[in-house]
Order: structure tokens, then C-alpha cells, then sequence
């Protein structure tokens, strides 16, 4: 029989991940409940894991019970769900950016009547004030984008501007709301 890992030769074996807060709270308790059997056992009965963030915790059900769990899904049916969410949940985002995109661009029509000067600056109060990210829709959106043609009164001077996260750039730039080659900027540079 494979002898079993200890919570210390995982340490050894991921010496930079840290733990999970409810990792950490259960150590320090030295013993947790498994969802499974109910019962509180120590520590070292619970498998060890690290998250898709690469945090140690511990598994949810004790070693026995992770033993006799029998998923209901195959992998492959498990695979195929997850590639399902994903699109799903993609075309949701690239959608709400576009819809972003298009009001925008209405907006900015209606600021072609007042000053260069003006018009800028009633648009970085708008990032500023926008929270929400225009590709996954949540909060803490810390970045924009924005396109201008600086000198040039066309309608597409402050057309194209989007408020989103760090990480969601890539999925604006794969759905070609950004090109590639740009770099997106800190909201806070305009204040
Ligand atoms: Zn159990
Ligand atoms: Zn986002």
C-alpha cells in the first residue's frame, strides 16, 4: 500500500504556495469535519491539495470516504461541461462588452457639441466613476482602455473606451474589443 502524505512532506514539496485561511484555521485546530461521514477527525486523514490558485488545502471528505467517492460523471462528461460553461460564459462577456462598446459610443456622440477640453474631461470622470468591469461584469475594475484621436473632431474621438480588470484584458483582446498591441492603463493615472 502507497504510504499516505503527510501534512509536513506536502510543505516540503510546495515550500511557496501558503495555505488557504481555512487550511490555515484547520491546522491550527490540528482536526476537521468531513463533509461526507460528519465526523471530526484529525488533520492527517484528510487528503492534501492545492487550489487552481495554487494554495495548499485540505480535501473536503476524509481519506475512507474520499476512497469510496464515485463520481457521477465521467471525466470526459466533466471536460465537455467545463468547455460548455466556458463558451457559455464567454459569449456572455464578449456580448456585454459590446453592448459597453456601443453605448459608449452613443454618449460620445452627445459630447461632440462642448469642447475639446471638456469632452476629455467628462470621460475620465466616467472611468473614474465606472466600478464595473465591461468584460466580466464585476466589480473592482481598476483599468480602461481608451482610443482617441486626439485634434480630430470626428465622432469617434473618445468613441471606444472600456473599464475592466487586469486579467480581462486578454479576453477583450480575444475578442478583438481591443488590439493586441495596446496596453491598457491604471484609472488612477487620471486623476
Ligand atoms: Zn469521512
Ligand atoms: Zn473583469
Amino acid at each position: 500500500m502507497k504510504k499516505r502524505q503527510t501534512i509536513e512532506e506536502f510543505d516540503r514539496r510546495f515550500p511557496s504556495c501558503r495555505w488557504t485561511k481555512s487550511a490555515q484555521a484547520e491546522r491550527t485546530a490540528g482536526v476537521k469535519r468531513c463533509r461526507k461521514c460528519g465526523k471530526t477527525k484529525d488533520v492527517e486523514e484528510f487528503y492534501l491539495f492545492l487550489t487552481p490558485q495554487k494554495a495548499k488545502r485540505f480535501a473536503s471528505y476524509c481519506r475512507p470516504c474520499s476512497n469510496t467517492y464515485k463520481p457521477n460523471t465521467t471525466t470526459e462528461q466533466r471536460a465537455e461541461n467545463d468547455r460548455r460553461s466556458y463558451y457559455k460564459h464567454h459569449e456572455k462577456n464578449k456580448a456585454r462588452a459590446r453592448a459597453a462598446w456601443y453605448s459608449n459610443h452613443e454618449e460620445n456622440k452627445a459630447r461632440q457639441r462642448k469642447s475639446y477640453a471638456e469632452r476629455k474631461a467628462e470621460n475620465e470622470a466616467e472611468i473614474l466613476a465606472q466600478d464595473e468591469c465591461d468584460i466580466c461584469g464585476k466589480p473592482g475594475a481598476a483599468y480602461f482602455y481608451r482610443c482617441i484621436n486626439a485634434g480630430n473632431t470626428q465622432d469617434n474621438e473618445f468613441a471606444f473606451w472600456l473599464v475592466l480588470h487586469h486579467v480581462c484584458q486578454f479576453e477583450a483582446k480575444d475578442a478583438r474589443l481591443i488590439p493586441w498591441t495596446s496596453r491598457i492603463r491604471k484609472k488612477e493615472v487620471l486623476k
